[in-house]
C-alpha cells in the first residue's frame, strides 16, 4: 500500500509538471499561429512581413527550447539497467555542443580518467550533461574555458564541469533546480537544471555546485561506479 501511495504521488507530481510544461509550449505556439494568420494578408508591407516572421521564429524557438530541456524527464520511466561508459558518452556530448562553444569562443578542455563505468539510462545521462554543459557555455558569452574532467575511485566516478563564466550569487545558487527559475528571460526555460537534479537522483548520484560571481561555476557529479570486479562477473 505504501508503495502504491508513493507511486500515486509521483504520478500526480509528473501530471502537474506535464500540465505546466504543455502550457509553456502551447503559449508560444498559439502566438506563432496568430502571426502566421496575419502573414496571410496579401497587402502586408515588406517591413511588417519581416517583423511578423521574426516573431514567429522566436516563438517557435521558445517552444523548441522547452522540449529540448525537458525531453528525457517526460519519459514515463527511466530505464536503469544499461552500462554507461562515461568517457565515450561525454566525448559524444562534446561533439554535439562544439558548434555552440565555437559560437561563444569557448575552448573545451578535457581530462578523463582511464576507466569509469556507471549504471543508468544513457539517454538520461546525455540529457543531463547536455543541459549542464549548455548552461556553462551560455554563462560565457564572451568566451572562456570549459573544463570537463572525470575521476575514478574504488566506488565512485566523479564528473567535474567547470566554467569561467558569469557565476552565480548565493541566492541564485540556492534557487538552482527550481522549476521555471531562469535568469535568461525569453531565452531561458528554467527547466534544464530541474531535469538535471531529477536524473541525478534517479541514478543514485550526487550533485554539488560551487560558484563565484564573475569568476565561474563548478559542478561536481558523483555516481556509484561499476567496479572492475563486478564488471567481470
Ligand atoms: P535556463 O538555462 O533555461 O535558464 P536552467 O534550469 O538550465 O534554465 O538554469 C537555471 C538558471 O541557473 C540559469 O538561468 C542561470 O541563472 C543559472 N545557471 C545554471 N548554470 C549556470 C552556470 N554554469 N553559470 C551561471 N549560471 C548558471
Ligand atoms: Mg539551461
Amino acid at each position: 500500500l505504501k508503495q502504491q501511495l508513493i507511486k500515486a504521488e509521483k504520478l500526480k507530481a509528473v501530471e502537474q509538471m506535464g500540465a505546466a510544461i504543455s502550457h509553456e509550449i502551447r503559449n508560444p505556439l498559439t502566438a506563432a499561429s496568430g502571426f502566421v494568420q496575419l502573414l496571410e494578408d496579401d497587402h502586408l508591407s515588406r517591413q511588417k512581413r519581416k517583423e511578423y516572421l521574426t516573431i514567429v521564429r522566436e516563438e517557435l524557438r521558445s517552444a523548441e527550447r522547452v522540449i529540448q530541456d525537458y525531453l528525457t524527464f517526460a519519459k514515463p520511466s527511466i530505464e536503469m539497467s544499461k552500462e554507461i561508459n562515461v568517457k565515450s558518452e561525454l566525448r559524444q556530448i562534446i561533439k554535439l555542443l562544439q558548434p555552440l562553444a565555437n559560437k561563444n569562443s569557448v575552448e573545451i578542455v578535457t581530462d578523463f580518467s582511464i576507466i569509469g563505468f556507471i549504471t543508468g539510462d544513457p539517454q538520461a545521462f546525455r540529457q543531463c550533461f547536455v543541459n549542464v554543459i549548455k548552461n556553462a557555455i551560455e554563462a560565457m558569452p564572451n568566451g572562456g574555458y570549459l573544463t570537463i574532467s572525470t575521476e575514478y575511485s574504488q566506488n565512485y566516478v566523479t564528473i567535474i564541469i567547470r566554467d569561467t563564466g558569469i557565476g552565480m550569487s548565493k541566492e541564485q545558487l540556492e534557487r538552482l533546480g527550481e522549476p521555471f527559475y531562469s535568469t535568461k528571460g525569453k531565452n531561458g526555460t528554467g527547466l534544464g537544471m530541474m531535469v538535471v537534479y531529477s536524473i541525478v537522483r534517479a541514478m543514485d548520484g550526487n550533485l554539488h555546485v560551487e560558484s563565484i560571481m564573475g569568476a565561474g561555476t563548478t559542478f561536481y557529479f558523483e555516481f556509484p561506479a561499476i567496479t572492475s570486479i563486478s564488471k567481470n562477473n
